[in-house]
């Protein structure tokens, strides 16, 4: 893949303040060092994401965590105030995307696929596929104008596999860009060394000193982008050539939505300029 020189907008919409982190952040941090422009919004405020906390308190530390994680890589990262746990596709909700999509102007929109455990990851992903179109469409949001066309959609990866299976068209090597995934991942402290551990009963693995918290968060995240590759390595070759793919440890992969514009090979060089990182 080649990069046609002109610069994209990529936005990740995510249900909670840390998923664009663990979908995109790699492809975050690449497109941010190329000089691209990267947006993480967050359908909810995180509210309910932690067992000793929760309201007020725990949105502005989340809000404050995410700020932090962007902060990493240079990018923006804005946090809707709608409740965790509670989110849903209602127009009020469509409205807000379609404002937002259409304000950043994104070339490309990363989020979840509608068949994911979470109830707000399934109605984040059906909200941006209810505002694609719409966004095109003058009459509705009246105020904020239309764009010309759709973005590109492209879901993150996931392993469910009901209906079916999280099937990639695009794979991008993040190897240069796993410290830097990993260092936002660790900005978000409620949730990767409280919460998360704590809903899988592994609180008491967490150990308390910064660098042991940065070693222990390798070993628990870095497998899931080499899985990605383990998955997908077929795809890499495809992309990037046998060899090359053959080197590659760590990767994301992103599945193109039927809603959204077509992902051309055009459209793929020019959104995922990343030959040789
Ligand atoms: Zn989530």
């Amino acid at each position: 893949m080649t990069n046609s020189g002109s610069a994209v907008t990529v936005l990740a919409i995510g249900a909670h303040p840390d998923d664009c982190d663990i979908g995109a952040g790699g492809v975050a941090a690449l497109y941010a060092r190329a000089g691209h422009r990267v947006h993480f919004l967050a359908a909810t405020n995180g509210d309910a994401g932690h067992h000793e906390m929760g309201g007020a308190p725990l949105a502005r530390r989340r809000l404050a965590e995410a700020k932090a994680a962007a902060a990493v890589v240079g990018i923006e990262y804005t946090v809707l105030d709608n409740h965790d746990g509670e989110l849903e596709p209602t127009l009020a909700n469509r409205r807000t995307i379609i404002r937002l999509i259409r304000e950043i102007t994104p070339d490309l929109i990363l989020t979840h696929r509608p068949n994911d455990y979470h109830p707000d990851h399934r109605y984040t992903s059906l909200l941006v596929q209810d505002a694609a179109y719409m966004v095109t469409v003058p009459g509705v949001v009246a105020h904020t104008p239309h764009l010309p066309r759709d973005p590109v959609i492209c879901y993150m990866a996931d392993d469910f596999s009901r209906p079916y299976p999280f099937s990639p068209d695009v794979a991008v090597p993040i190897d240069a860009a796993l410290d830097l995934k990993l260092e936002m991942l660790h900005r978000h402290t409620s949730q990767v060394y409280e919460w998360l551990p704590y809903n899988a009963g592994r609180l008491e693995e967490v150990p308390d000193g910064e660098e042991e918290r940065r070693a222990w968060l390798r070993e628990a995240y870095a497998p899931r982008s080499a899985h990605v590759v383990e998955r997908f390595r077929d795809l890499l070759a495809e992309l990037y050539g046998a060899e090359r793919a053959s080197t590659v440890r760590y990767a994301e992969a992103f599945e193109a939505s039927e809603y959204g514009a077509p992902l051309t090979v055009e459209a793929r060089m020019r959104l995922f300029p990343f030959e040789g990182v």
